[in-house]
């Protein structure tokens, strides 16, 4: 079966660019913390936290957590977690890494879920936002990019499952796979 190749929205060298400017940034607010810990939501934000995680230049422990939206979960904004941390994060330094924030449901849902915990301090980084498709306020304290309305795919972003370890951002339309 051949796949097509996705156009180029964001390239590896733009996107690698950023990483470097964010992780700066990151390093630099929480050059007093000796214990980071950076929680990435699966499965889009593998290779992103990956890459952030690499170039900190502070100490930082890394979890996981994995949701999942009910129907086609940008509608009823139902989010359901299905992976939690191992980590009890009472009292820790918490930063969500996120692929991409969407109607902006499953990362409130998230914070909300995570600041229960009662963390000393929770914020949250994610490489692309579409601006466009807002539905709920949810403050993004690092921002990579923000994108027009298309389906994106590439650096950990899929679409059924294929184009996940593209190193670049593209564009499908939806369906195309
Ligand atoms: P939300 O609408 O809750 O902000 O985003 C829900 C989820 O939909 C995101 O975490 C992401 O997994 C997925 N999503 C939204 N837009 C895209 C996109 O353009 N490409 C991919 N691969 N996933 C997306």
């Amino acid at each position: 079966m051949v796949i097509p190749t996705p156009p180029v929205l964001i390239s590896e060298r733009q996107i690698q660019r950023k990483v470097g400017r964010l992780a700066a940034r990151i390093s630099a607010d929480y050059g007093a913390v000796d214990d980071l810990l950076m929680v990435g939501v699966l499965k889009g934000a593998f290779i992103f936290l990956a890459d952030l995680s690499r170039r900190l230049a502070i100490p930082r422990r890394v979890d996981f957590m994995a949701l999942s939206t009910y129907g086609d979960g940008t509608t009823t904004g139902a989010v359901r977690l299905i992976m939690d941390l191992r980590t009890d994060i009472r009292g820790k330094h918490v930063l969500v890494v996120e692929d991409i924030v969407d109607t902006g449901h499953t990362l409130a849902y998230l914070m909300k879920t995570l600041a229960a915990r009662e963390p000393a301090s929770l914020a949250c980084c994610a490489l692309l936002r579409k601006l466009d498709r807002k539905k709920v306020d949810v403050d993004i304290d690092y921002l990579g990019f923000d994108i027009p309305d298309v389906w994106v795919v590439g650096y950990g972003l899929d679409c059924a499952d294929q184009h996940r370890t593209l190193p670049y951002i593209g564009t499908v339309a939806p369906g195309s796979t």
